[in-house]
């Protein structure tokens, strides 16, 4: 399987819908000190939210309902993404539910590390592998194309 590097200043993706932001805003509040040594990008609410609060700079795509979903799903494919924090909504559905889950199914094929609930992001975000270089693997596109004949 190949794999890449992920350096130690990590790429990160922040999502949350309406009904989480509050949670998301206190947990990146709380861990401010380290986000702050990263590169996070996020959909256009959140991300306009976090840069405001936590006062670091975060590179915004469209709201989530308006594309933001699907823009992080293909910086995904292009390599250009290490984690994704996703704070969704278990409880209401979404008018662009097909577009989470298109970015959900991104994220496991790319193998990259998601957490859905606060828990889940605690335990990443106290990984020693945050401040280390990370070897990933990635899928083997190549051999999908050839299994595909696809070109
Ligand atoms: P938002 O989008 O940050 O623009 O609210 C999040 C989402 O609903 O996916």
């Amino acid at each position: 399987m190949p794999s890449h590097i992920i350096q130690p200043r990590k790429r990160i993706a922040l999502v949350a819908h309406d009904n989480k932001k509050a949670d998301l805003l206190a947990w990146a509040l709380y861990n401010r000190g380290t986000l702050s040594r990263h590169t996070l990008l996020g959909t256009g609410t959140t991300g306009a939210l976090l840069e405001s609060e936590l006062d670091v700079p975060v590179t915004k795509y469209r709201s989530g309902p308006l594309g933001g979903d699907q823009q992080i799903g293909a910086a995904i494919s292009e390599g250009d993404i290490n984690l994704l924090i996703f704070f969704w909504d278990p409880l209401e559905p979404q008018p662009h539910d097909p577009d989470i889950k298109a970015l959900l199914r991104l994220a496991v094929l790319y193998n990259i590390p998601t957490a859905s609930n606060r828990a889940t992001a605690d335990f990443i975000i106290s990984s020693p592998l945050m401040q280390e270089e990370y070897e990933t693997s990635t899928p083997d596109l190549e051999r999908y194309r050839k299994s595909k004949r696809q070109y």
